[in-house]
């Protein structure tokens, strides 16, 4: 059997990890595995090479990926998966292992259901934007990345008697912002998937004040707005707040992988390689209650992400 590999989209820390497991677990089922380069883009330019347990050597502790990743816009044309498919047939892959983001489970589904080739999808994105699965590899690593600037900011905003505005990424999405407000202790935590009174955020920055507390973290998810629209708005209640902000920004994309996300990547690596020996394709691995699952594509894409009410409302208390 010979697989093809590839990393697409946005790079999240511990897809290094998973190449590794797909690789050598894949080598440990007598499995070929072809490493394509910078996404789909390697399928439709040729640029893979074989994989070889050695080739993988080292990276389980290094963030990014060593197959490159990238946004290839030919894929996104019926013309071009067309091509993407000639190629994968006449490199005789009899399935492909495609870890990414939303994006890219959606383009494997479609080389799936338009061409039959045998996809299989792990989900790894910071952005923990994915439905189905309660986490993607990525996202427990820039959560801790998170925390780690919130520490250091309130150092020094307690120190000056300053407010902070983080703001963090996630896209459409608020659990970077969630987790690490809740584990940060952020006094104000804003998501794109709940409604927010800059008025009542206000109001809590004065009454913390009144009773003591002359620095806030504010955690803000990109979704919402930017931190300085944000400030803005603030300062037009209370103008004189001395009020800082710090994007985060590509800080959270990096980094070596947590145990957690190395934990992720290992099993669903395995899984994924699995689901290639049972001879399945269209289908996409993750995680729900704790177990390593899978589900079929098409199902999982139509998801809608939720988010974590219990977490959220725990938030809203402590934040106070
Ligand atoms: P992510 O996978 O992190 O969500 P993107 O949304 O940018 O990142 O998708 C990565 C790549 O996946 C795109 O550049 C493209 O090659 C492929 N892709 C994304 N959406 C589609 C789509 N609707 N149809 C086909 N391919 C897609």
């Amino acid at each position: 059997m010979r697989i093809g590999l590839l990393t697409s989209g946005g790079d999240a820390p511990g897809m290094n990890a998973c190449i590794r497991a797909v690789v050598r677990y894949a080598i440990y089922k007598d499995i070929e595995v072809i490493g394509y380069e910078r996404g789909y883009s390697g399928i439709i330019n040729d640029t893979f090479k074989p994989m070889e347990r050695r080739s993988v050597s080292d990276i389980l502790h290094r963030g990014g990926t060593i197959i490159k990743t990238a946004r290839c816009e030919e894929f996104m044309t019926i013309e071009g998966r067309e091509l993407a498919a000639n190629k994968l047939k006449k490199e005789k892959i009899d399935a492909l292992i495609v870890i990414g983001g939303d994006g890219s489970i959606t383009g494997a589904n479609l080389l799936f259901i338009e061409h039959g080739i045998k996809t299989i999808g792990i989900p790894a994105t910071i952005d923990n934007d994915l439905a189905y699965t309660d986490y993607s590899i990525g996202f427990d690593t820039a959560v801790n990345t998170v925390v780690s600037a919130i520490n250091n900011l309130r150092d020094t905003m307690t120190s000056h008697d300053r407010v902070c505005i983080v703001e963090v990424m996630g896209r459409r999405c608020g659990d970077i912002a969630l987790y690490s407000g809740i584990a940060g202790g952020a006094e104000a935590i804003l998501i794109p998937e709940k409604t927010y009174s800059i008025p009542d955020i206000c109001n809590n920055i004065n009454n913390n004040y009144d009773r003591g507390k002359t620095s806030d973290i504010i955690v803000l998810a990109e979704g919402c707005m930017s931190a300085q629209q944000l400030s803005v708005s603030i300062k037009n209640i209370i103008p004189n707040l001395p009020i800082r902000c710090t994007v985060l920004g590509y800080l959270q994309r990096g980094g070596s992988p947590s145990f957690n996300d190395r934990s992720l990547a290992a099993q669903f690596a395995v899984r994924a390689v699995d689901l290639v020996l049972e001879g399945q394709g269209g289908r996409t691995v993750g995680i729900s209650s704790n177990a390593i699952m899978d589900m079929e594509m098409s199902k999982a894409l139509q998801m809608c992400k939720q988010v974590n009410e219990k977490l959220y409302s725990v938030a809203k208390i402590l934040c106070l």
